[in-house]
């Protein structure tokens, strides 16, 4: 059986076969086969989750990173915890279910503060996902006890020695503690890695998919890397669009359940970037709800924006019952994590 008849099938592949489908040149097959599987498996509905970026402030070195701790040329800032509810409130208002809080690996705010925000957003009756990067048990623990639904927390890489050349300071071990962590505490887990990083094989891609199954991670965000001028990788871009997607195609096919967002980095790519995700498996987009700090939050260059709140939500509906799809109004829980019955 073909690797693509057979994922669809029985929704699991050998590392080979894997490799097989990232190499593919034509990959249009593929694309099909993981909407198909997307459209079967989690329907026509599109998550919206509302990003928030709370601050700009991190403690580490990423080396692919605008944030990372050596660039003096980013704006670093920090939302009040004020700023953050009435962001949440905003949205809320616009319609959104869920709101994302993504920022810099930092301490800023104080953990206490942080549970505060995330209670006053569930009283807004809306779901929170935290991006905000490696924190002790405790601290995670907190969190989820204040009422944090979900984190995401990417792996980045599955080849250690890669992550730890990248990730100066950081350890796998701890990633991997985190997320860990993150399962126990009943939080829906998102993970993910990126492609095409500097000395990143095809090979190593297709551990991080089969490491994303294992895990089980409820949503995969799939990064095409994107060099940043002001990092140490900024002499290393190149096209990683095809490969992105490819991956993203194949995570479909073998985690049918999971929800995956169609990225802003691949929008930043392509005109059209999200738009072709959502074709080829995607099912989530996280439109930037937080305001002006978008324009100093530069993981890397040309991020995508997002406009005013209201506006987009409108303007993305209409684009979105253009290829039939639909915005789905419900919190936007991973098809995946009710199947293990956590909550
Ligand atoms: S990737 Fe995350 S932890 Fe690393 S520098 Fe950027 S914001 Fe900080």
């Amino acid at each position: 059986m073909k690797p693509i008849e057979k994922a669809i099938k029985t929704h699991a592949l050998t590392k080979g076969e894997i490799i097989t489908l990232l190499n593919i040149q034509d990959a249009s097959l593929l694309y099909e086969a993981a909407d198909r599987v997307r459209r079967e498996s989690v329907g026509d509905g599109v998550h919206l989750r509302g990003l928030i970026e709370i601050s700009t402030v991190c403690k580490q070195n990423c080396l692919y990173c605008g944030l990372r701790r050596d660039n003096k040329k980013i704006f670093r800032s920090r939302m009040t915890p004020k700023e953050i509810i009435n962001h949440a409130q905003a949205a809320a208002k616009a319609g959104y279910m869920t709101i994302v809080l993504q920022g810099g690996e930092e301490d800023g705010f104080g953990a206490d503060k942080m549970a505060g925000v995330i209670k006053g957003i569930k009283r807004l009756g809306l779901a929170v996902t935290l991006s905000l990067g490696e924190k002790s048990f405790e601290e995670y623990s907190l969190y989820r006890q204040a009422g944090a639904d979900r984190y995401l927390l990417r792996i980045e890489t599955t080849d250690k020695t890669l992550y730890e050349k990248l990730d100066p300071g950081m350890s796998f071990e701890n990633r991997l503690r985190c997320l860990k962590d993150l399962g126990r505490l009943g939080y829906e887990v998102g993970s993910g890695f990126m492609v095409g990083l500097p000395g990143q094989s095809v090979d190593s891609i297709a551990d991080d998919i089969l490491f994303l199954k294992a895990l089980p991670a409820h949503m995969a965000g799939i990064g095409p890397f994107i060099a940043n001028p002001d990092t140490p990788l900024a002499n290393c871009g190149k096209d990683n669009f095809d490969l992105s997607l490819k991956a993203m195609a194949v995570i479909r096919l073998l985690m049918p359940n999971i929800n995956i967002p169609a990225t802003t980095a691949m929008e930043t790519l392509r005109p059209d970037g999200r738009f072709t995700a959502l074709k080829s498996g995607a099912n989530v987009i996280m439109p930037n709800v937080g305001g002006d700090m978008s324009e100093y939050y530069r993981l890397y260059p040309g991020k995508a924006k997002a406009g005013e709140v209201k506006e987009y939500r409108a303007e993305l509906e209409k684009k979105l019952k253009a290829i039939g799809r639909f915005i789905d109004e419900g919190p936007g829980i991973s098809k995946a994590y009710i199947a293990e019955d956590k909550k």
